[in-house]
C-alpha cells in the first residue's frame, strides 16, 4: 500500500503543474491503495470527493496564485493526509479547523497564510484520566482472541508504573484456562489479580472482584471479560450485565488490527451493546495494515487510546494519529516532516534551506555550518528522535531506534552538545568541510608555501593555552619524521580547543566530526533536493 501511494505521490512530484487532471490521477491511485488496506469503501469515496473540492478551491483561489508548484504539491499531499488523520482522530477536525482559522486571521495573504498548523493529537490521558485516591473501574470488551487479556495486563502495568494501585479482575468464565492466563500475565508484572476456578457466573465474579479491590483502596481496577468468536446475543447480554454490575468509568474495546473490513460492523455492534469510550488496536506489529482501525473509529467516532505492538507486556503505545497514518500510507514519516517543513517555512527558514540545497546541487560543499543549521532546525522541530529518524542515517547515529519518548531526552541532550561544539568553532572552521581538523601536517620541505598558513594558525592556538603542548609535539614530530605520512597531532589541538570551549570532550568532538563527514558524504551522494526527497520518502 505504502509503495503504491508513494508512487502516486512521486508521480505528482514529477508533474510540472498541479492541475485537476494530475490530482485526479493521484487520487485514483491513493484511493485504490486505501481500499486494498481495508479502509471502508464509503470513507474512501468521501475522502476523494472532499480532497477534490479542496484542490479545485485551491486552484481557483486568487490569493493562492502566488504559491509555487512545490507548495501546491505539498498542499495536495497534505489534503490527503489530513483527511486520513481526521478519520482516525475524532478530535482532529475541530482542532485543525481552529488552527486554520487562527493562522489565516493573523496574516494577510502570503503563501504561508493558508498552511494550517499541525493540530494537537489527543493522547491517552485526554481520553481518560484516572483519579488518584479513588477507584477507577475499566472494563474490557472484544471478540475472543482480539487481545483483551494481554492488553488488560499491559494497561494495568501502564497505570502501575504511573503510581496507581492497580488490580486485575478475570471475568472470563467462558474460555477454559482464561483465569490461568490472566494469573500468569499478572504475576509476571507483579499486579494483584482476582478470579475463580469454581464460580461460573462472570457477573458474580466481576462484582465480587471490583468490590474487593475497592475495599482495599485500589485506584485502577481493570475487568477482563470473555469474548466469543463472533458477535452474538449471549456475549452482548453478558457484557450488559457485567457493565451494570461494575459500573465502569471507562469501557475499552479491543480490536485486532487484522480483521480488515469486518472492523466497521464489529465496532458498531459493540458500540451499541457496550457503549465503549475508547479503542485499543492490537497486533499492529504484524502484517496488518490497520485500515480497519480507521473504519472503526470513523464509524463510531470513538478515539483509539493505545495500540498493541507485540506480545510483551511493555508493547503498548499511546496512539498518535499522524504517525499512524504515515505508517498506513507507508510514507515513513515524510508527512510529519512536511508539517514541520511547513512550520519552518513560516518561520522564514525556507530561503536558507533553498539556498543550501541549491549550493549543493551546484556541487558546493555541505559545510559544518550547514550541518549546524540542520541540527538546530531539527532541534526546533519537536520530538527529536522521531524527526532524527526521518532523516536518513540520523536515527542510528543518535543511537535511537526511531520514534520513542525515552530516546528523545538522550537524543536531545546529544544534539545540544553537538550545537555547543559548533558554537566553539571559528567561522573558518564552520565554513570548512572539516578537513581543517584532520589536515595532514606536512613538513616545510614537502610544501613550503602552505606551511606559512599553518604557522599562523599555530600562533592563534598558542594563545589558547593548552594547545601549546600539542604544538611542541608537532614541531618535534616535524623534526623527527620529515617524510612520514600525515600526522594528526594538530587535529587534536584544534579538537581540544573546541572541546574545552564547548564543555565537551575531545572524543565527542571527534565523534561529531565523524558524524558530520558521514552526513556530508550522504548529502553529496544524494546530490541535492531531488535526491533528498526521494530518499526521505522511502525511495520508491
Ligand atoms: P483475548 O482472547 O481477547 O483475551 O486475547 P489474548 O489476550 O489472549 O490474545 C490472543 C493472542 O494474541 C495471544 O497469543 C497474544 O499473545 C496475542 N496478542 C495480543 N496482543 C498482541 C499484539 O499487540 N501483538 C501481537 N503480536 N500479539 C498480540
Ligand atoms: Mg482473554
Amino acid at each position: 500500500l505504502g509503495r503504491r501511494i508513494n508512487n502516486a505521490f512521486n508521480e505528482l512530484q514529477r508533474t510540472p503543474t498541479v492541475d485537476s487532471a494530475s490530482v485526479d490521477q493521484l487520487l485514483k491511485s491513493v484511493c485504490s491503495a486505501l481500499l486494498e488496506s481495508d479502509v471502508n469503501v464509503k470513507l474512501v469515496a468521501d475522502l476523494r470527493t472532499k480532497v477534490k473540492a479542496q484542490v479545485s478551491a485551491m486552484l481557483n483561489d486568487k490569493s493562492a496564485s502566488n504559491l509555487s508548484e512545490a507548495q501546491r504539491r505539498a498542499k495536495v499531499q497534505k489534503f490527503v493526509f489530513d483527511h486520513l488523520v481526521q478519520l482516525v482522530d475524532p478530535n482532529y477536525a475541530e482542532n485543525n479547523a481552529a488552527a486554520e482559522a487562527a493562522s489565516s486571521s493573523d496574516s494577510k495573504g502570503g503563501p504561508s497564510a493558508a498552511v494550517p498548523q499541525p493540530p494537537h493529537s489527543s493522547g491517552p490521558s485526554d481520553i481518560f484520566k484516572p483519579k488518584k485516591g479513588k477507584p477507577n473501574v475499566i472494563m474490557f470488551v472484544g471478540l475472543q482472541g482480539s487481545g483483551k487479556t494481554t492488553s488488560c495486563t499491559k494497561l494495568a502495568l501502564y497505570y502501575q508504573k504511573r503510581g496507581f494501585k492497580t488490580g486485575l479482575v478475570c471475568a472470563d468464565t467462558f474460555r477454559a484456562g482464561a483465569f490461568d492466563q490472566l494469573k500468569q500475565n499478572a504475576s509476571k508484572a507483579n499486579i494483584p489479580f482476582y478470579g475463580s476456578y469454581t464460580e461460573t457466573d462472570p457477573v458474580a465474579i466481576s462484582s465480587a472482584g471490583v468490590r474487593s479491590f475497592k475495599a482495599n483502596r485500589f485506584e485502577v481496577i481493570i475487568v477482563d471479560t470473555s469474548g466469543r468468536h463472533k458477535q452474538e446475543k449471549e456475549l452482548f447480554d453478558e457484557m450488559r450485565e457485567i457493565d451494570a454490575a461494575v459500573e465502569p468509568d471507562l469501557t475499552i474495546m479491543v480490536l485486532d488490527a487484522s480483521i480488515g473490513q469486518a472492523a466497521e460492523a464489529q465496532s458498531r455492534a459493540f458500540k451499541e451493546a457496550a457503549g465503549y469510550g475508547a479503542i485499543i488496536v492490537t497486533k499492529l506489529d504484524g502484517h496488518a495494515k490497520g485500515g480497519g482501525a480507521i473504519s472503526a473509529v470513523a464509524a463510531t467516532r470513538t478515539p483509539i487510546m493505545f495500540i498493541g505492538t507485540g506480545e510483551h507486556l511493555t508493547d503498548l503505545e499511546p496512539f498518535r494519529a499522524q504517525p499512524f497514518v504515515s505508517k498506513l500510507l507507508g510514507m515513513g514519516d515524510i508527512s510529519g516532516l512536511m508539517d514541520k517543513v511547513e512550520e519552518m517555512q513560516m518561520n522564514g527558514g525556507q530561503e536558507r534551506q533553498r539556498e543550501m540545497l541549491k549550493k549543493i546541487e551546484e556541487g558546493g560543499t555541505f559545510t559544518i555550518r550547514d550541518w549546524r543549521e540542520q541540527l538546530s532546525n531539527i532541534m526546533s522541530m519537536g520530538p527529536l528522535s522521531k524527526i532524527a529518524g526521518m532523516i536518513p542515517g540520523m536515527g542510528a547515529m543518535l543511537g535511537g531506534g526511531g520514534a520513542g519518548g525515552e530516546n528523545d531526552e538522550a537524543a536531545g541532550s546529544k544534539m545540544k552538545r553537538m550545537i555547543y561544539i559548533t558554537d566553539s568553532m571559528t567561522p573558518e572552521e564552520l565554513d570548512s568541510d572539516g578537513s581543517l581538523f584532520t589536515a595532514p601536517i606536512k613538513s616545510a620541505a614537502d610544501e613550503g608555501g602552505e606551511d606559512e598558513e599553518g604557522e599562523e594558525e599555530d600562533e592563534k592556538e598558542k594563545g589558547k593555552g593548552d594547545s601549546r603542548k600539542a604544538l611542541t609535539t608537532v614541531q618535534e614530530m616535524k623534526k623527527k619524521k620529515k617524510k612520514k605520512a600525515p600526522v594528526k597531532v594538530r587535529m587534536t589541538g584544534r579538537a581540544r580547543r573546541v572541546a574545552r570551549g564547548s564543555g565537551t570532550s575531545v572524543r565527542e568532538v571527534e565523534e561529531f566530526l565523524m558524524q558530520y563527514r558521514m552526513v556530508a558524504g550522504m548529502v553529496k551522494k544524494m546530490g541535492g533536493k531531488a535526491g533528498w526527497l526521494k530518499q526521505m520518502s522511502g525511495g520508491a
